[in-house]
């Protein structure tokens, strides 16, 4: 049964607030999310009690720490309503698990075969994509409309026949717009090409359903999700995860092992070689527990909310260019901007001298940033723990920072 959600109380369960001495708004959260008390107090929980290694011992404590780290597989493929735990492999994070992908698949495609990417994306669904061109696969990138929104007509004419897998972002961390996935999903069909989305940042806004979204892998970060740094997860369609060759090789992951030649472990355990991030793991599912009981309905109004003043609030700054859809498409509370000839860089460290974390950069989307053409802006992103004081504050910060860099 859920619990409700109240924006006033979320604060109490990450201890970050209750350990600052003066108030601090942070609002980096789409670069790394503070940690729900959950995630700390499980993972202390874990060390303390069932520290071992797991799969290979057969001591009490081994047996422990292997079942606490196949519950958590249990606990993320409920979160991301997988069809089986077993479709589950944890990573190092988003970007592990993308590399994790292009590196498997891609070794078993020919010269001549095609993935899609777009133009919006993180550079962790770009890059291990472009790598794949040494081989002789070549990469198509899907342009943007003026906004940055994925231009989805298009894809009909760029996925051809030859194309293997269209990797898109969920939802872009610079502008917060949302994908199309159903039409990236239907056109990818059309060919039977594959699906990979990159939910780095949507995984912060709620549990999701990886069988209605009808992709085939999915990527996504602990930290990014009020969990710890150091795990990501990877989920894949079980029948594609089976045929796929281990990308990483070592202890864990195999069948028979002989001097000169291997078999393979079945999934998800082929792609975990070596010992895994076992507390992280369990701090993982601890925190995923405690958002799958939130009123995410009510932490949706919250968060809109929020967002609607964040960027009126901008929107009435002179000088001020707003990255991104501005006309109701879906986007999560995000904001990218520039002010005037002001530098990203000085707008932060000014704004951080008011006691507000923002990012400024390419964001790792320099492709993205041409589109728009920048080279770098200013990112608020707010998540469910931020109020009106944190807006507030931003924009009072902004005004302040222009009086003093001009
Ligand atoms: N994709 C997107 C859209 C992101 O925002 C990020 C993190 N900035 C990543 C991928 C990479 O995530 P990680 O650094 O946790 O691997």
């Amino acid at each position: 049964m859920k619990t409700g959600f109240d924006p006033r109380m979320v604060r109490q369960d990450f201890p970050f607030f209750s350990s600052r001495e003066q108030p601090y708004h942070y609002l980096d959260n789409a670069a790394t999310a503070q940690m729900h008390a959950a995630a700390f107090e499980a993972m202390h929980r874990h060390d303390l009690e069932n520290r071992a290694n797991v799969m290979r011992g057969n001591h009490r404590l081994a047996e422990r720490a292997t079942t606490a780290y196949e519950s958590a597989r249990q606990v993320v493929a409920r979160f991301i309503n997988a069809a089986h735990a077993s479709e589950i492999v944890f990573t190092g994070g988003t970007t592990a698990a993308i590399n994790l992908v292009a590196a498997s698949l891609g070794s078993q495609w020919k010269p001549g075969d095609e993935v899609v990417v777009s133009q919006a994306e993180h550079h962790s669904n770009l890059l291990p994509w472009q790598a794949l061109q040494a081989r002789g696969i070549v990469l198509r990138v899907l342009p943007l409309q003026v906004d940055g929104c994925l231009e989805t007509e298009a894809l009909a004419t760029l996925i051809g026949p030859r194309c293997k897998l269209v990797a898109v972002t969920h939802a872009s961390n610079v502008t917060g717009a949302v994908t199309d996935v159903a039409a990236v999903v239907a056109a990818a069909r059309q060919v039977g090409a594959w699906v990979l989305l990159d939910g780095a940042q949507r995984v912060q806004h709620g549990p999701l359903d990886v069988q209605a979204l009808g992709c085939d892998f999915y990527a996504f970060s602990g930290h990014k999700c009020f969990g710890p740094s150091g795990i990501g997860v990877l989920w894949g369609q079980a029948a594609w995860l089976d045929r796929m060759p281990p990308f990483l090789r070592g202890g864990g992951m195999v069948g028979r092992v002989e001097p000169d030649q291997a078999d393979w472990a079945p999934a998800p355990r082929r792609f975990e070689a070596g010992t895994p991030p076992i507390t992280q793991a369990v701090g993982l599912a601890a925190v995923l527990e405690a958002l799958m009981q939130w009123d995410w309905d009510a932490v949706h109004a919250h968060e809109a909310a929020l967002q609607q003043l964040l960027l009126q609030g901008l929107q009435a700054l002179p000088g001020l260019r707003l990255l991104g859809p501005v006309d109701g498409t879906a986007r999560l509370p995000l904001a990218s901007f520039s002010l005037a000839e002001l530098h990203p860089h000085d707008l932060c460290q000014v704004l951080d001298g008011q006691g507000v974390a923002v990012r400024g950069g390419h964001h790792c989307a320099q492709p993205l940033m041409a589109h728009f053409g920048v080279e770098a802006s200013v990112r608020a992103s707010l998540a469910c723990y931020n109020d009106r004081s944190d807006v507030d504050a931003l924009l009072a910060g902004l005004v302040h920072a222009r009086e003093v860099l001009a």
